[in-house]
């Protein structure tokens, strides 16, 4: 007879950033339940429908167990040791072919620890392929760009002391619920709620103040609202005086922007313009909560350096209330970067030095074009971890095409994901509770916190951790001197030093260590970490590398403004990329519980805009862009600009990237605009309307 063992696990869900706080039951070794930690601070309890799955992600009987190599049009097991062989000697092969260069590895964030990316770069080091690239490329490094620029760190927006809040471009209800309780509890106390966006969120109902502009013209609003806040004397002097430069000539730009013609670029009436100016100009405390949608234009950085400088002229940096400086923990730099000095610049560097010298990689978003042309040399061979780009990169017909002429592709992934059934090789990766991960908060506090998660479940059947694979496949190429850590807890250890502190330490310490500087006002010790100590409004590094040193309003490269001979074939203003609940980017959609609650992808189109089409509501139409076409259900709604339509990405059978573009790129970032093209939509059957 056998014995059950039951255990309860108190850790913390990594499927997003929130880190809410878990309680595993396990009955031998397997979770049987859920539960949202009640005593965890941030999260108190919550869990959101992906967290309530996790059992279900862990258990999943589609997981990938094994490594699998094609064999025509079927798959192989095979052992560890052969894949590993395979996949040096194929890594060894294209570099000798093709250059070190022409390898290229690839990381996402499904089933990646946040962590192992640094050691992935020193893989890349080692082996002296420039060609490392992740999901910043289009995600979150822009926002870092353009904040970086004007004042040097992108600050966290203090929710719970601020008196007025703008939730910019931002959906927390779906893509960040803990943001979403902390703003509505500010609210609760008396903040004052601004949200700007073309869609009507769920915090946008509970605003004081919704703003619905048109996709992209972020930047042309934030000009009239710093052109308001100017002319109205609502701006800090001392501030402004002792520590921006540039304001002069901020002047001279604003002058081109008084609210009339911002109503017109950006659709928002101009009485609209003027309150959320004022009010953003006269209650302070006041922070600014960020989203991804500002990266997704063809003038990314521009748009948020004008925000940024929002933040700046009206004294909000770095106080209780405002946004708030926190650098992260100086963790030892295990990448290697520093010390390798590659002859070959990665893919992207000439179009977007800024962004390689930024995020010391290759831009992903020219990938596609460089396999295809072998511009500016062969990429011949990769290495995709946690990263589904048929689904998530922009102009997913290019990306598909560009993948099936590598001679070499491996996807490591939790599951058979659309990218992984074109690999040559596909790796079982383990989930976040299977494996130790070390992870710094600091995106959510004024003083860093770092916390070690201990691993609490077993590796699924053959599933290794990043870790592991990519300190065997090291061993294989004959790089085992660079990869002198025995464990993770190890590797864990050299970064931590700088800390003073070590793995054995944070295991004594469940709810994380607490580093850095409670200080506000950093600034007036250290100085702004810019070239000049100060705020940058106007940027001599941007004038340097050949962009307009001031924060500059430029239309969509694909508008019915800068393009209307284009609009009149396709009339509609497309935004793709919405955030789901129950989903993040591809992922989660085979898990039953969260397939039930959002079966299917849909359109959203407004009433009106639907009833001129002549389309029903739920039912079939086909969207097309100048990339291509792809079927989805219409769904009514009245929470969308009229003109204006979206769709959600990550869905197979409606693959919104295949309308994206890859080319209008936002110039300093790279960044695809995935939130601001042109389509039109028609009945199933039907050619060409709209
Ligand atoms: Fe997990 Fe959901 Fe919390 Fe994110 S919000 S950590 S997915 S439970």
């Amino acid at each position: 007879m056998r014995l059950c063992t039951t255990e309860q696990v108190n850790t913390a869900c990594r499927l997003c950033f929130a880190k809410c706080g878990i309680i595993l039951h396990l009955e031998n070794g397997k979770i049987v339940k859920v539960e949202g930690d009640s005593d965890d601070s941030k999260s108190q309890g919550y869990l959101c429908p992906k967290g309530k799955a996790i059992a279900e992600l862990v258990n999943a009987p589609d997981r990938l167990k094994y490594p699998l190599k094609r064999d025509g049009n079927t798959w192989k097991r095979i052992s560890w040791d052969e894949a590993l062989d395979i996949i040096a000697r194929n890594l060894k092969k294209i570099k000798e072919s093709y250059g070190d260069q022409a390898v290229l590895i690839h990381m996402g964030q499904a089933g990646v620890a946040q962590d192992i990316r640094p050691f992935i770069q020193r893989f890349c080091n080692v082996f002296r392929t420039p060609n490392f690239s992740s999901a910043g490329s289009q995600c979150h490094v822009a926002r870092v760009m353009g904040n970086t620029l004007t004042y040097g760190c992108l600050p966290i927006p203090d929710h719970g002391n601020a008196k007025c809040i703008i939730v910019w471009g931002h959906n927390p209800a779906a893509s960040s619920p803990l943001a979403m309780r902390s703003i509505l509890k500010a609210r609760v106390k008396g903040a004052k709620l601004i949200v700007i966006d073309p869609r009507v969120t769920p915090l946008a109902r509970k605003a004081d103040m919704h703003i619905q502009i048109r996709p992209g013209t972020d930047g042309a609003l934030a000009l009239g609202m710093l052109n308001l806040i100017i002319s109205d004397d609502l701006w800090d002097k001392e501030f402004v005086k002792e520590w921006t430069i540039g304001f002069d000539k901020l002047g001279e730009l604003i002058q081109e922007y008084p609210i009339e013609r911002v109503e017109k670029i950006t659709w928002i009436p101009a009485t609209l313009v003027r309150k959320v100016g004022q009010l953003y100009g006269t209650i302070k405390p006041a922070c600014i909560s960020l989203g991804n949608a500002l990266e997704h234009h063809t003038n990314a950085i521009q748009s948020i350096r004008a925000i940024s400088i929002l933040q700046a002229i009206t004294g909000n940096l770095d106080i209780p209330g405002g946004s708030i400086f926190n650098q992260g923990a100086p963790l030892a730099d295990i990448s290697l970067s520093r010390e390798t000095h590659l002859s070959v610049n990665p893919v992207g560097a000439v179009e977007h030095t800024l962004f390689q010298e930024f995020a010391h990689q290759a831009q992903a978003n020219l990938l596609s074009e460089a396999i295809l042309s072998s511009k500016p040399y062969p990429v011949k061979g990769m290495i995709i971890t946690g990263a589904n780009p048929v689904l998530t990169w922009p102009n997913a017909e290019k990306t598909r095409k560009a993948l099936k002429q590598l001679e070499f592709l491996v996807v490591m992934d939790l599951f058979m994901t659309e990218t992984a059934k074109m690999a040559h090789m596909v790796l079982p990766a383990t989930t976040f509770l299977e494996r130790t991960e070390l992870f710094d908060h600091r995106r959510n506090a004024l003083d860093g916190q770092l916390e070690l998660y201990k691993k609490v479940l077993s590796e699924t059947e053959e599933c290794w951790s990043d870790w592991k694979f990519w300190t065997e496949l090291a061993k294989k190429m004959g790089y085992r001197e660079f990869f002198p850590w025995n464990n993770i807890e190890e590797a864990f250890d050299f970064q931590l030093k700088p800390l003073g502190i070590s793995v054995e330490q944070l295991k004594k310490e469940p709810s994380g260590i607490i580093y850095g500087d409670k200080k506000y006002k950093k600034y007036e010790r250290e100085g702004f970490k810019t070239p000049s100590g100060k705020v940058e409004i106007y940027s001599e590094k941007l004038k340097k590398f050949g962009y307009d040193p001031l924060p500059v309003y430029k239309e969509p490269d694909e508008s019915p403004v800068s393009k209307p001979d284009l609009a009149k074939e396709y009339p509609l203003v497309l935004t793709t990329g919405g955030r789901i609940l129950e989903y993040i980017h591809s992922r989660f959609r085979n898990l039953t519980s969260l397939h039930q609650r959002v079966p299917e992808p849909w359109i959203e189109i407004h009433t009106e805009t639907a009833k001129e089409l002549g389309v029903k509501d739920g039912e079939e139409v086909i969207v097309e862009s100048l990339r291509g076409g792809i079927g989805t259900k219409a769904k009514f709604t009245e929470s969308i600009l009229p003109g204006v339509v979206q769709i959600c990405h990550g869905w197979s059978k409606a693959n919104a990237n295949i309308l994206t573009d890859d080319e209008a790129c936002d110039p300093i970032s790279g960044f695809p605009p995935l939130r601001s093209l042109l389509c039109r939509v028609r009945k199933k059957g039907i050619d060409k309307s709209c």
